[in-house]
């Protein structure tokens, strides 16, 4: 299966969620996370699993703008290269990198295309208590929440309960 940049990008960035205050990690190590990536067309190794567990840590950081972990990203695409090849439709890019590097490579130049195809729209979910990324396609852009179904109706029913108790 070849996943859509949007797809790959949120896959990977919302592969450790926090629910109720549990931490959980979709790429660990264990036949689940390796059946996981595999899915998404990876080999599911534990060095492949190591390299989308940085990226997305260093993808997570640049989002939210905590740190300046842009180094992290290029030093991930070290080992990239993209070659031209014509053919009579024109002009594609091959991606070459390291088998275990693929991944991680794919997921970063998705999250470029994302932010530049959507400028602003790629963004945290506004429950701090939520480790999860939304790409916002609503027309006024303005869409807080990752699933307004959890956080969306969680956060508007506190938000009720502190106006009743401050009123
Ligand atoms: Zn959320």
């Amino acid at each position: 299966m070849v996943l859509r940049d949007e797809e790959l990008l949120l896959a990977v960035l919302n592969s450790a969620p926090v629910t109720d205050g549990v931490a959980a990690d979709a790429l660990d190590e264990s036949r689940e996370g390796a059946a996981l990536v595999q899915s998404w067309g990876g080999s599911g190794s534990p060095k492949e699993l190591a390299r989308l567990q940085q990226v997305r840590a260093a993808l997570q950081a640049v989002i939210r703008g905590e740190e300046p972990a842009t180094d992290d990203l290029a030093s991930a695409l070290a080992s990239a290269t993209q070659t031209p090849r014509v053919t009579r439709d024109g002009v594609t890019w091959d991606l070459r990198v390291p088998d275990d590097d693929r991944l991680a490579v794919e997921t970063i130049l998705a999250w470029s295309r994302v932010i530049t195809d959507l400028p602003g729209r790629l963004r945290p979910c506004a429950n701090a208590e939520c480790n999860l990324f939304l790409v916002d396609h609503s027309r006024p852009g303005t869409a807080k929440w990752c699933s307004m179904a959890t956080c969306g109706n969680r956060m508007k029913a506190r938000a009720y309960a502190r106006r009743a108790a401050a009123g």
